[in-house]
């Protein structure tokens, strides 16, 4: 989908295997930036390569032009193709260090944050070749720069990106949705990051690595709020449930996944973890 000439959005929809019977169907956007070269802004999860190749072709572009790849951070669905777009094109991949871990030792980011499936959603490992920071501007030639914003909660090395002369902020998976499965490493700096998407005044489109582009003002003021709303509510409920020790595992993030009205299979070790960062 095009947002504006040369920033596109391409939605690649993929599954998590919670059980051998159950199945939760997910999204996750890709970014495009046509420029002098091709850069992606995240890789969607493993086998993604075909359905992105195949969108620059229909856009009368060749795969081979993909110089850079800048991962917006390291969990599966962002970065499932990443090693095998390099692979076929030779492009660099750019990410922040904090990142660096779960993106070249995938096995550790599985022990650590075990999404069900997971090697069914990242190829394998990937090498960044080079590490972005906060207020680094990237030139895609053609007049067609982005400023890198650290922007950490959902993960440490998270990043948006602001193309200052579109006007369009991406914000990856900076923007908790409302009622949707809790997946952040530390809720509080979650909210300041939320603060500095709510306090930039300077953009006139939002995209997101799990919404459609928003370009009403008021929509995205609703979006922001709910988001923030939604985190206050999940502290509201933490801190009511995790008390003392626990006698079973889990037993209080399964208290606050039922408090929240939340379906029963958020009962695992991820939700657990980012509840726990509200504490
Ligand atoms: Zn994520």
């Amino acid at each position: 989908m095009k947002i504006k000439e040369n920033i596109h959005l391409l939605k690649i929809d993929f599954n998590i295997q919670l059980s051998p019977e159950k199945v939760l169907p997910r999204f996750v956007n890709v970014l495009l930036i046509f420029g002098e070269k091709i850069t992606l802004v995240d890789t969607g999860v493993k086998g993604s390569e075909e359905k992105i190749f195949s969108y620059i072709a229909e856009n009368g572009r060749s795969y081979s032009e993909i110089e850079t790849v800048i991962l917006s951070h390291s969990h599966p669905d962002h970065i499932g193709s990443a090693a095998r777009i390099k692979e076929l094109t030779g492009c660099k991949i750019l990410a922040h260090p904090a990142e660096k871990t779960w993106i070249e030792e995938i096995a550790v980011q599985e022990k650590e944050r075990p999404v069900p499936g997971f090697s069914n959603l990242v190829d394998r490992s990937v090498t960044i070749d080079e590490f972005i920071e906060n207020g680094q501007i990237l030139d895609f030639g053609n007049n067609q720069t982005a400023k890198i914003i650290h922007a950490p909660g959902h993960s440490a090395g998270s990043v948006n990106l602001y193309f200052r002369n579109e006007k369009v902020l991406f914000t990856a998976d900076s923007i908790p949705l409302k009622s949707d499965i809790p997946n952040y490493d530390n809720a509080h700096q979650l909210l300041v990051s939320l603060h500095v998407i709510e306090k930039n005044s300077d953009y006139e489109i939002l995209l997101s690595s799990w919404t459609p582009a928003f370009s009403d003002a008021h929509e995205i003021k609703k979006l922001l709020a709910e988001g923030r709303s939604w985190i206050e509510m999940i502290d509201k409920a933490v801190k009511a449930n995790y008390k003392g020790t626990e006698t079973e595992y889990l037993e209080f993030c399964r208290a606050t996944v039922h408090q929240l009205g939340l379906p029963p299979f958020l009962v695992n070790p991820i939700v657990d973890r980012s509840f726990r960062s509200h504490l």
